[in-house]
């Protein structure tokens, strides 16, 4: 049977390299919707539209035409034929996606294709999905098969995006993904929470693996 994983979670919480590992053990398509926010913020910054509910958001959600491109076990979006590249994860967009993030209307268009993403898993022969975010859990796919909340302590998380060296206030896109009104980044009622801080990646994979095999 085709299976569901959510990974809900704050930013640089493992949640990226937990799910490669369950998709490659267990064939399923992985898919990093962080990603969809990022490649969306690009192309609006780029467009000019400010981080605002409003014409000139609708206008440039209107101008997007979001593809998608299989490479081994993950799902990337395209926008426009652009595949996004690193340019995704700048000082620039890590400073701005929450703020798009945070609007309604942003959220709404990245909906479906979220959830076509389970479709094209299928029609490519995965023997499931499993996709990574904020509220996957909870808003994309709430009745997933297995949704966990991955958490790591502020210490840990900042010693793995400085090991990256990109300036990313981890803390304060977790408050503003947090606070903000649609979608919070919150535990799934009923997800089951993993707490990182104290474990290897690889004993990450090996306690989540045995409550996928359950
Ligand atoms: O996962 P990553 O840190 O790359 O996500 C970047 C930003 O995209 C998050 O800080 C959040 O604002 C937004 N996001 C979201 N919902 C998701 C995934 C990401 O709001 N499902």
């Amino acid at each position: 049977d085709f299976i569901i994983i959510a990974i809900d979670g704050g930013a640089a919480a493992g949640k990226s390299s937990t799910s490669r590992a369950l998709s490659s053990r267990f064939n399923l398509m992985h898919v990093d919707t962080g990603s969809f926010y990022r490649a969306t913020t690009v192309k609006l910054l780029e467009a000019g539209v400010p981080a605002e509910a409003g014409d000139a958001l609708n206008a440039g959600l209107a101008n997007l035409e979001l593809g998608t491109y299989i490479d081994e076990n993950s799902a990337y979006i395209v926008v426009n034929d652009w595949i996004p590249d690193e340019s995704i994860r700048s000082e620039e967009v890590n400073a701005n996606v929450s703020h798009y993030a945070a609007i309604p209307e942003l959220r709404k268009f990245l909906f479906d294709y979220q959830r076509e993403q389970a479709t094209i898993a299928q029609e490519e022969g995965f023997a499931g999905l499993v996709m990574e975010g904020r509220d996957i859990g909870s808003v994309i796919f709430p009745d997933a098969d297995l949704r966990l909340y991955l958490y790591a302590d502020p210490a840990k998380r900042a010693a793995r995006r400085a090991a990256e060296g990109l300036a990313d206030s981890i803390e304060k896109r977790d408050a503003m993904d947090a606070n903000r009104k649609t979608a919070p980044l919150s535990v799934p009622e009923g997800a089951t929470l993993v707490d990182s801080s104290e474990l290897t990646l690889e004993e990450v994979v090996e306690h989540v693996s045995g409550l996928v095999e359950n």
